[in-house]
C-alpha cells in the first residue's frame, strides 16, 4: 500500500486542519494511484495545507503536480462565533480569516512547496478558467449544497476517464454530520459517470468511469 514519507506524516500530523490521520492515509493512497495517469491532482479546500501534504508527497512521488484551490477567508462554519472557528487565522490587519500563511508555513516546512499550485479564489469561478485534465478531484471545501454542488458540477467535468473522484465529510447518517456531502456523493453515482472504488470513514473514492457528469 503506497503511503507517505514518514517526515510528511509527521508534518501531516502536527498541521492545523480537519483530516484525520486514517481518512489521510486512503487520501495518500487514492492520490498515489492517480499520480500514475500523469495529471494533476486537484484540491477543493485547503485551508491550512493539513490535506495539501499528503497529494503533494503523493504528487512529488509520481511527477505530477497538485493544485489546491481556496479562497482562504474559511466556510462558514470556520467564521467568527462559529463552531469550527480558530482565532489565530483571522487577520488582524483588515479583520477577516487568512488561512494563506499558515499554509504556506506548513508546506514550506515539510519540503513541498515545489509540488504544489495554490491557487488562492473561489472554487466556481477558478473551475471555469480551468482548461486541462485533472488525475484527481478531491471536494473538501464548502459543507452547504451551494458550494458543495458547485465544486462537483466545476470539478468533475474536467477529470480524465480513469481519474479519481474523492468526496470528504460524506455521512449517510444526518445525526454524524451535514448532508450536502453525501448528497453530492449520490449525485455522482446516479450520474453513471462513477463506480465506487472504496469508502473509509467519511471518504469516498470513485472512479470516472462514463459519461454524462
Ligand atoms: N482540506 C483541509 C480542510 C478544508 S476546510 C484540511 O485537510 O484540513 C474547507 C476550506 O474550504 C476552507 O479553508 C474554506 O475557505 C474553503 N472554501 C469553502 N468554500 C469555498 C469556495 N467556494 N471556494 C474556495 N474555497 C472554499
Ligand atoms: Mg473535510
Amino acid at each position: 500500500m503506497a503511503a507517505p514519507t514518514p517526515e510528511t506524516l509527521a508534518a501531516f500530523e502536527a498541521a492545523k486542519g480537519f483530516m484525520p490521520v486514517r481518512e489521510g492515509l486512503a487520501l495518500y493512497e487514492a492520490a498515489a494511484e492517480a499520480a500514475s495517469l500523469g495529471l494533476p491532482l486537484l484540491e477543493v479546500g485547503t485551508y491550512c495545507g493539513r490535506s495539501t501534504l499528503l497529494l503533494a508527497d503523493a504528487a512529488r512521488a509520481g511527477a505530477v503536480t497538485a493544485i489546491t484551490v481556496d479562497h482562504h477567508r474559511g466556510s462558514e462554519e470556520q467564521q467568527p462565533g462559529w463552531e469550527y472557528h480558530d482565532p489565530t487565522v483571522v487577520d488582524p490587519e483588515v479583520g477577516v480569516m487568512d488561512t494563506l500563511p499558515t499554509f504556506r508555513r506548513t508546506l514550506h516546512r515539510a519540503g513541498l512547496e515545489d509540488h504544489v499550485i495554490a491557487i488562492v479564489g473561489r472554487s466556481p469561478q477558478v473551475a471555469s478558467a480551468w482548461g486541462g485534465p485533472l488525475g484527481l478531484v478531491f471536494i473538501d471545501g464548502g459543507h452547504t449544497d451551494a458550494h458543495a454542488s458547485g465544486d462537483y458540477e466545476g470539478w468533475a467535468p474536467h477529470l480524465a476517464d480513469g481519474g479519481l473522484l474523492l468526496i470528504h465529510d460524506v455521512f449517510p447518517d444526518p445525526a454524524d454530520g451535514g448532508q450536502a456531502p453525501y448528497r453530492v456523493y449520490l449525485r455522482a453515482l446516479a450520474s453513471g459517470a462513477f463506480t465506487e472504488v472504496s469508502a473509509t470513514d467519511s471518504l469516498r473514492v470513485l472512479r470516472r468511469t462514463g459519461t454524462g457528469i
